[in-house]
């Protein structure tokens, strides 16, 4: 793990905590104890100072936004994790009023946190093992995986369709040459949030090889497929991303995807044959001069 993460994250619980405890002393609730024998007071100080917790963690981490520039789902977490958050914190309070009660009877927190250290710990595996490393999208795996899941729901809709971008990068070879696989890979993260910023919170974008992207579109009508496919072409083609080439920096802006689309149930009803579909597309879109978005017209 990089310093600078154990840096930020104890600086983040110190200002957090400090805060919160500036509140209740504020408040004249010097403790857990000392806040139960106040009763309603007691427990809006508590109540103040959770609310404190959570704005001042908030604004700890919005710096942070403009290195990483998470999404909004990313940014919120999901349910698990709030879950989780919510699961620690409720611990956390169970300790504090073991201690101001009994404090032999804090001991008995200590296997639901070694699980819930153990449930931290799976969802840091499950991201690991859904996650493509160099871009931060879906891998294959994870990819097929949600794919097969919307074909399911699909499936079970007389009237459900949903779409598929095969996408791979124009002449990508040219870039590792010019500048190095360095600056390629740095490339490839650009092109990828490019991509995720084209298309809807909701759409899953994964990497599924070497430059070649894949888009499942989720309960979406065709023709709004092919406007999709336009968008995300058009921001790859305004993307600029600056590299570090040969101990300079260069902009890189003149780089264009071919898009192959293809629709379920219209182009193939299983995965695979709309992944095979949208990929003969894309090839189509190579040869007819790339940059540009062919759609399945037969059907498979
Ligand atoms: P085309 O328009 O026909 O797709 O041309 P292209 O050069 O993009 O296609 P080609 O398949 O010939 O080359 C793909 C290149 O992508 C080759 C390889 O060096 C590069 N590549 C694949 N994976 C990575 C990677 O992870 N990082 C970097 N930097 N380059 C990669
Ligand atoms: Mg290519
Ligand atoms: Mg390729």
């Amino acid at each position: 793990m990089p310093a600078f993460r154990t840096i930020f994250n104890a600086s983040l619980v110190i200002l957090t905590c400090y805060s919160a405890a500036s509140v209740l002393a504020y408040a004249g609730v010097t403790g857990m104890h000392a806040a139960l024998t106040a009763q309603w007071q007691g427990v809006a100080a508590i109540g103040g100072a959770a609310i404190v917790y959570f704005v001042v963690g908030a604004l700890v981490a919005l710096p942070g936004l403009t290195i990483t520039q998470p999404s909004v789902k990313e940014f919120f977490g999901g349910w698990a994790d709030n879950l989780l958050e919510i699961a620690t914190l409720c611990l956390g309070m169970l300790t504090a009023l073991a201690l101001a009660t009994l404090p032999a009877l804090a001991l008995i927190v200590v296997p639901p946190m070694l699980l819930l250290h153990r449930g931290v710990l799976a969802k840091q595996l499950e991201i690991a093992a859904t996650t493509d490393d160099k871009t931060g999208l879906f891998n294959t795996t994870a990819w097929r995986h949600i794919a097969t899941q919307e074909l399911a729901r699909a499936q079970r809709h007389a009237q459900a369709s949903f779409g598929i971008l095969m996408i791979d990068l124009d002449h990508f070879k040219q870039v590792n040459d010019t500048h190095g696989h360095l600056a390629g890979d740095q490339v490839l993260k650009g092109v990828a949030t490019a991509i995720s910023n084209a298309v809807r919170v909701y759409d899953s974008v994964g990497r599924f090889g070497g430059e070649e992207f894949v888009v499942l579109l989720p309960d979406i009508p065709e023709t709004t497929v092919l406007a999709v496919a336009e968008r995300v072409r058009e921001s790859v083609a305004d993307l600029a991303v600056t590299v570090l080439s040969d101990d300079d920096t260069a902009v890189i802006n003149n780089l264009s995807v071919s898009i192959g689309v293809a629709t379920y149930p219209h182009a193939g009803t299983g995965v695979d044959r709309l992944l095979q579909a949208a990929d003969k597309a894309m090839y189509s879109a190579k040869t007819a001069g790339r940059n540009q978005v062919v759609s399945v017209t037969a059907t498979a």
